[in-house]
């Protein structure tokens, strides 16, 4: 029993065989999957997301404005999204939001705001937010430290592929660290360093689907069946059993998320 609690699956990537790829993650184990909606947050893409939950019962969801799209965030952004929350229950948590300052696809300054104001509207709604963080762990950090201290529910760092000092700093939040195919990349030590150093009561696992293709699979479309393969990985690392580390890692999902059953 698996889950993957971060993929991208309502997408075009996945237009064509969706039903597919879906029974491919059963057949696989992978028994619950947290499919996350970014994109415009004025375009259809959070719908398309909650839809997409609202059809499946191994499929929850999770909407917010990626730092990408971070310029496009306002008031009525953050309405609609709030509403969309409220009105379907399956939507369990408000992500993915931070700071990407790798790409800068949008400025800085904005993505800072908007990351803020997103903290804060995720702790009016009592939900558990997910982390996006590149070339920004300082910031990352001091903005969860002065903006969601007060919230009473945590989040993820999704596909983390951050320092120790970050993920130390992370877990002295009270935060998860769910690790991606990026681990079992050849030259991801340092990563799985920090895999090995990671509380499994911490610890979540994540295909971030369709990218980053885990091994063997690398360079392929990836999709949540290859969650399994983070698992082997990540299992080898703790010296556990596949079996014992899925089992783990979906009941910290169940445990951060609370998704009714
Ligand atoms: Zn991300
Ligand atoms: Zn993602």
């Amino acid at each position: 029993m698996f889950v993957d609690s971060h993929a991208h699956i309502d997408g075009s990537e996945f237009d064509h065989d969706r039903k597919e790829v879906i029974e491919r993650a059963l057949a696989a184990g992978v028994t619950t999957i947290l499919n996350v909606g970014t994109g415009d947050p004025h375009s259809d893409a959070f719908e398309r997301a909650v839809d997409l939950g609202q059809k499946h019962n191994n499929i929850y969801t999770a909407i917010g404005t990626h730092p990408h799209d971070a310029r496009h965030y306002n008031a009525d952004a953050e309405h609609k999204t709030k509403q969309l929350i409220k009105e379907n229950s399956r939507v369990v948590a408000w992500g993915e939001i931070g700071l990407d300052f790798h790409y800068d696809n949008s400025p800085r300054n904005v993505q800072l705001s908007v990351f803020e104001n997103q903290l804060r509207a995720a702790s009016e709604l009592q939900l558990p937010v997910i982390i996006h963080t590149r070339e920004a762990e300082t910031e990352t950090i001091q903005t969860l430290k002065s903006k969601f201290s007060s919230s009473t529910k945590r989040g993820v760092f999704h596909c983390f592929s951050g320092s120790m000092a970050l993920a130390k700093e992370a877990l002295d939040l009270g935060f998860f660290i769910s690790f991606s195919g990026i681990v079992t990349f050849k030259k991801a030590d340092d990563l799985r360093a920090v895999a090995e150093y990671v509380p499994t009561k911490q610890l979540l696992i994540e295909t971030d689907c369709p990218f980053l293709a885990p091994v063997p699979h690398r360079g392929k479309r990836n999709e949540p069946a290859f969650v399994v393969e983070v698992a082997r990985c990540i299992a080898a690392l703790k010296n556990v059993a596949i079996e014992e580390l899925g089992q783990i890692t979906a009941a910290n999902f169940a445990r951060l998320f609370t998704p009714p059953v």
